[in-house]
């Protein structure tokens, strides 16, 4: 069984029995049926129920972001906001596929040559529960537009929330086994893998799940992609507007409690301001509520679950053992856990070294800016880095150096549609997102014919 707890107040949500190995088979089968009809669709066809499935998201926000509050902590007037960015996805694909995937034309010896982008088939999706609409439907719009079937095996706390977007697809018209569901723990994903019909897979999670999928793809050469941790830096010049500079990082750093890959994860400050933006993101982080996620002004709920919490405080207890300083928090209460933000914070100590999956933050001060370069890119993640100066000519000349899926300047790194979006290093690799999301889980056919 797999059980659904709420981590605001420990009670049980919901039990959901795990799927047999012949129930797996069989919802494979299932998909790759509905793949053989699928792709042979118009976009024109795709589209309109790619459509429909955002005003199903738009009509029914407070109710699927209600369920995420419940299963997994998320603040509700973030949650919505959650919903409302699939349902730009789900246009934003439907609006631009057909474009994505046009045959393109080469000049070559042929009397004609060109590349078509055609669908793999099935794809299975093994997605976490800190944005548990968002990362699904940022994998399902590209992926049923180009022709793919879906096979969602979620996070086993958002179980919920994995129904009501299979539920969605159903509503919106779209045959059973375009996308659907597997109710299974991560033991059974090995077992989905090496059916011969599923033909590739993206992970969005930990490293270790990433590792684990990668090598298990790897033995029956199946594509990846992997979307894995971070340990961002946001770094703070000496001539940033630091008002500014504060209230984003304040923003990058605390939302969705803490609980996300490209969150800012290590705070660089020019040794001239430090204390001047201490002060401001200290005052910011007083003004900050916690409480009911379900209540609307609750900016830091609950962490999804409280061994997560257990884990956090950990880091932060190592960091402080090993000569850190704390500024304000570091309290902790079942689930909940207290903003938290520490000074002189080196770089062999935990919150600099680990991913800290919570809302709490380290400073580190640097003199010029070759030392932050070198502090950034100190890391084995590499999804993304936020910077906040004036001289945008001197910090455009710098970009290359930054060993990162994404340079933000003057703002958080975010995700976009519009935008490729996935990282270097351990921070995995493939994108999503923009037209190179899409071009991810396609077979990139080479014709060529002579007259
Ligand atoms: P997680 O423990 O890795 O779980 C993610 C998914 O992988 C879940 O569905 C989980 O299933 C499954 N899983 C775990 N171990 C597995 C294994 N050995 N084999 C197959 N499947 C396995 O991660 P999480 O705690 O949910 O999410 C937090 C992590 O995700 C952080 O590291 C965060 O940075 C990363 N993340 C990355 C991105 C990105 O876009 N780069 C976005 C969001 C989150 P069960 O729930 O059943 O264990």
């Amino acid at each position: 069984m797999i059980k659904s707890v709420n981590p605001y107040n420990g009670k049980e949500l919901y039990e959901f029995e795990e799927f047999s190995s012949g129930q797996i088979a069989a919802a494979v089968d299932q998909a790759h049926k509905a793949h053989l009809e699928w792709r042979n669709s118009s976009f024109d066809h795709r589209r309109k129920h790619l459509k429909r499935v955002a005003e199903l998201l738009r009509e029914g926000k407070e109710n699927y972001a209600r369920t995420m509050s419940v299963e997994m902590g998320k603040p509700i007037t973030q949650a919505i906001a959650e919903v409302e960015k699939c349902a730009w996805v789900c246009d934003y694909y439907a609006d631009h596929a057909q474009t994505f995937l046009a045959s393109e034309l080469k000049e070559t010896d042929a009397g004609e040559s060109y590349v078509s982008y055609e669908p793999l088939g099935v794809v299975l999706a093994v997605m976490p529960w800190n944005y548990p609409y968002w990362q699904v439907f940022r994998f399902a719009a590209p992926a049923v537009m180009a022709g793919n079937t879906g096979l969602l095996k979620h996070a086993s706390n958002v179980m919920k929330c994995a129904q009501n977007i299979e539920k969605i697809f159903l509503d919106a018209g779209f045959p059973e086994g375009v996308f659907s569901q597997l109710p299974i723990g991560s033991k059974k994903v090995k077992e989905v893998i090496e059916n011969d019909k599923v033909r590739a897979v993206t992970l969005t999670g930990s490293e270790p799940a990433g590792r684990s999928v990668a090598a298990d793809a790897g033995n029956q050469i199946k594509k990846t992609v992997l979307e894995l941790g971070g340990s961002n830096a946001f770094i703070v010049m000496k001539d940033a507007d630091i008002e500014k500079a504060a209230e984003t990082a304040l923003q990058a750093r605390f939302q969705n409690t803490g609980q996300s890959c490209i969150a800012a994860k290590r705070l660089l400050l020019h040794e001239d301001i430090a204390e001047a933006f201490i002060d401001k993101f200290k005052k910011g982080m007083l003004k900050m509520k916690s409480g009911d996620p379900l209540e609307e002004d609750t900016y830091i709920g609950v962490m999804a679950r409280e061994d997560l919490a257990e884990e956090l405080e950990d880091q932060l207890k190592r960091t402080l053992d090993m000569g850190a300083e704390l500024i304000l928090g570091g309290k902790r209460e079942k689930a909940w856990f207290e903003p938290t933000l520490v000074d002189k914070v080196t770089p062999e100590m935990p919150l600099f070294r680990e991913e800290t999956f919570g809302p709490v933050i380290g400073v580190t001060r640097f003199s010029t800016a070759d030392e932050a370069i070198n502090l950034s890119n100190d890391s084995k993640f590499g999804l993304g880095v936020n910077i906040f100066t004036n001289d945008i000519q001197q910090i455009k000349k710098m970009v290359p150096r930054f060993e990162e899926g994404a340079v933000f300047i003057n703002e958080m790194v975010k995700s976009d549609p519009r935008l490729p979006f996935g990282g270097v290093k351990a921070s995995g690799y493939g994108r999503e997102l923009s037209e190179h999301g899409i071009r991810e889980f396609v077979n990139i056919k080479t014709v060529y014919i002579n007259y």
